[in-house]
């Protein structure tokens, strides 16, 4: 069952692979779960095993495995949502057409949902109709973080599989596939990601574990170096989002040059709007991207500051690398100062969603964080 090996959800894959195995596949599945866990895999390989040509759990080899795991088969699509949120307008022309239309090849249509919990009501509303009346050999898979955002009436004509965060022994594994980085800094990467491989992918770069020190560097500096260095810090992490964005555009650039090589020297017009709609789209995703992970650093910090102030031992903590910053960070900060912390830290990382002036507010953040510390 090679197809269905997926790295950390082995629970997921085998709910999946014995619906596939008993022919009781359904129309709709909701898969449940922090994102970036492997649900991209998962549904690549339901699509992979209702098309295969050769096995009926999915071969894996086959021409048509192939393209499904890439993602590249003509039954399989993925809806991502354009902007903060999955929106009625794609889910009425885009995502009706697809359904309700024959694949030019396969079997079944395998069609993935990407942070479904984000359609607004007006999207879920529309999307609910295509749910009461489902289309035959089409399969729905909406993944989910947040299950409480759609209403149950689309939730209950789901089939429900549960996604976890990696447990250590796997992300240990992935690590290891980046053999230049020291076992210390291995360590500290695989704790710090908290069970997501994504986040462990980013931080085993040559600038990951950098931006991460300095990340959780931030209470100290701000207390020793007052709001000024608030604004030195953001615009910092605007640095580091300006890196991520360059990624992104020389990505869109690589897909125009393989267009143009495809098409000849022209492309159609509407192929190269979708090229840059897309490229739009990440430049945003990777810029929040960047800033919530800042975030999140700064909260698994403020964490392990707390649990060493409340006797913990820093060797237990996320970041028993840097057991000396943890004391002094505890010395320092309340106990109450480090709750309030934390919760603006969450408070904020579900606004930055939404705030096209992000650097603006990252200051207004650090801030808070520097009048939360001195109070
Ligand atoms: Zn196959």
């Amino acid at each position: 069952m090679t197809i269905w090996q997926i790295p950390g959800q082995p629970h997921a894959a085998s709910v999946l692979h014995d619906a596939v195995r008993h022919d009781q596949v359904g129309h709709a599945w909701a898969v449940v779960g922090p994102s970036g866990v492997g649900q991209e895999q998962l549904a690549r390989s339901l699509a992979a095993a209702l098309n295969c040509e050769v096995e009926v759990t999915g071969c894996g080899t086959c021409s048509s495995c192939a393209r499904s795991l890439r993602g590249a088969h003509p039954a399989y699509w993925e809806f991502v949502p354009v902007g903060a949120a999955h929106r009625v307008g794609e889910v009425r022309d885009s995502w009706t057409h697809v359904a309700s239309r024959t694949a030019a090849e396969g079997r079944y249509k395998v069609l993935r949902v990407v942070d479904a919990d984000r359609m607004n009501d007006a999207a879920a509303n529309a999307f609910l109709k295509m749910l009461e009346e489902p289309p035959p050999r089409t399969v729905w898979v909406i993944e989910l973080a947040d299950p409480e955002e759609l209403p149950d009436t689309i939730v209950s004509r789901c089939r429900e599989v549960r996604v976890s965060p990696w447990d250590r022994e796997t992300m240990a594994a992935l690590a290891t596939t980046a053999p230049s980085v020291t076992d210390r800094d291995r360590d500290l990467a695989v704790r710090a990601a908290m069970g997501s491989p994504d986040r462990l992918r980013a931080l085993l770069t040559a600038r990951g574990l950098e931006d991460l020190r300095r990340h959780r560097s931030i209470p100290r500096e701000l207390r020793h170096r007052g709001p000024a260095f608030a604004l030195l810090a953001a615009a910092e992490l605007d640095d580091e989002m300006k890196r991520a964005v360059a990624g992104v555009r020389d990505d869109a650039r690589r897909e125009r040059d393989q267009l143009a090589e495809f098409y000849g020297d022209a492309p159609p017009r509407d192929v190269l709007r979708q090229v840059e709609q897309r490229s739009t789209r990440r430049e945003r995703e990777a810029r929040t991207v960047v800033a919530q992970t800042a975030l999140d650093d700064l909260a698994g910090w403020y964490r392990d500051v707390l649990f060493v102030r409340t006797g913990g031992d820093p060797a237990d903590a996320l970041h028993a690398d840097d057991a000396e910053g943890l004391r002094v960070d505890a010395g320092a900060l309340s106990e109450r100062a480090l709750l309030a912390s934390i919760d603006t830290l969450f408070v904020r990382r579900e606004e930055l969603e939404l705030n096209v002036a992000m650097t603006l507010a990252v200051e207004s953040l650090l801030l808070d964080l520097w009048s939360v510390a001195a109070a």
